[in-house]
């Protein structure tokens, strides 16, 4: 008989995992404090390109797989991915230009079009772009229509807690893995975005990881302006910081500064000694497989690490 699977959280990572466990007939159930939209994953941008994500040698395979399957759900309309072009810009100096990129470089030089008065150098990359605002719910139907059930408002005081129903336990809590794995390896990156309204002549990404970190990403329906990354637990909107945020990106975009739609702030799962995909017993002899520490790249690394997943299961 197949494997009774329960989902630690409802996030990118949670979801993702959902849809490959349902749709290869196990019976899986999430559970969840928080879901889709309310957790972290619903404040990211959420570019498909690897950032503040360790380490390198296992992120990049873990994100050229997810490339693959978000090239194919951009075919789907309703998913709410889209291929979009990226250009990666730096202040001051010559910007490095990734070799993992090549396949999907457009321009590899600032000019004509890329010219930006503030920035140097940079490069166009055509990569996926997910709308969280659709993204997620899609996963969570999709994960739904294959037989999987989601439970929210559960919080879990750690892993064992887990109901004996369940034979398989998959822990994808992102940055609340601190507590429920006890890991202090994990440090939150809080990042803090403001959406504006759609912007008539933007229609490729902006970004710059110089400081201040900057980004101007087109969605369907709006427009995300960002962007911080420090340590930091607090979950509150820090009305400087959006303003700080909107008056960079018109700076760099030269429009006028536009109105605030929403202020949305979220903690990146950082985990110092890498992303943690690997198995180990809880008390009670019953498998767990941890899929945590994802830092900036939940949304980039989703797919890859989900099929990880299922291949440890054994
Ligand atoms: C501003 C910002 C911009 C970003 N931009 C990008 C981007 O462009 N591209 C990209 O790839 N990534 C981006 N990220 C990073 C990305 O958002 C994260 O890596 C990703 O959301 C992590 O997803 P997750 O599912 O692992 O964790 P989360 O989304 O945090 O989900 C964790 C889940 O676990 C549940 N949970 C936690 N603890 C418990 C408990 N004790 N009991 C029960 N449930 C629990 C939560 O309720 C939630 O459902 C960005 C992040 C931020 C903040």
């Amino acid at each position: 008989m197949q494997k009774s699977v329960a989902i630690v959280g409802a996030g990118v990572s949670g979801l993702t995992c959902g849809v490959v466990f349902a749709e290869r007939g196990f019976r899986t159930s999430i559970l969840a404090e928080q879901i889709g939209t309310q957790t972290t994953s619903g404040a990211a941008a959420a570019l498909w390109f690897p950032y503040d994500a360790e380490p390198a040698e296992k992120v990049i395979p873990w994100a050229l797989a997810t490339y693959q399957v978000l090239v194919d759900l951009a075919k789907d309309s309703e998913s709410g991915v889209s291929m979009i072009e990226l250009r990666q810009y730096c202040r001051t100096g010559k910007i490095q230009i990734p070799d993992w990129t090549q396949p999907y470089v457009i321009s590899s030089e600032v000019g004509g079009p890329l010219t930006i008065s503030v920035f140097e150098s940079g490069f166009a990359v055509r990569v996926p772009l997910m709308d969280t605002t659709i993204y997620l719910d899609y996963l969570a139907n999709r994960f739904q229509n294959a037989g999987g059930a989601i439970q929210g408002k559960v919080r879990l005081e750690k892993l064992d807690d887990v109901d004996l129903k369940f034979d398989l336990v998959i822990n994808c809590a992102g940055v609340g893995a601190r507590e429920l794995a006890r890991d202090v390896d994990l440090e939150p990156h809080r990042g803090q975005v403001a959406i504006v309204p759609k912007i008539d002549k933007l229609n490729s990404a902006i970004v710059c990881d110089d400081a201040p970190l900057m980004y101007a990403i087109p969605r369907k329906n709006d427009c995300v302006f960002g962007g911080t990354n420090e340590v930091s637990d607090n979950l509150a909107p820090d009305p400087a910081t959006t303003n700080a945020i909107v008056t960079e990106c018109s700076r760099v975009l030269e429009i006028e500064a536009p109105r605030v739609l929403r202020e949305r702030v979220g903690l990146r799962p950082f985990r110092k000694s890498g992303v943690r995909l690997e198995r180990e017993k809880l008390s009670d002899g019953r498998t767990v497989i941890h899929n945590y520490g994802h830092g900036g790249s939940g949304f980039t690394l989703s797919w890859g690490c989900a099929g990880d997943v299922f291949e440890l299961i054994g």
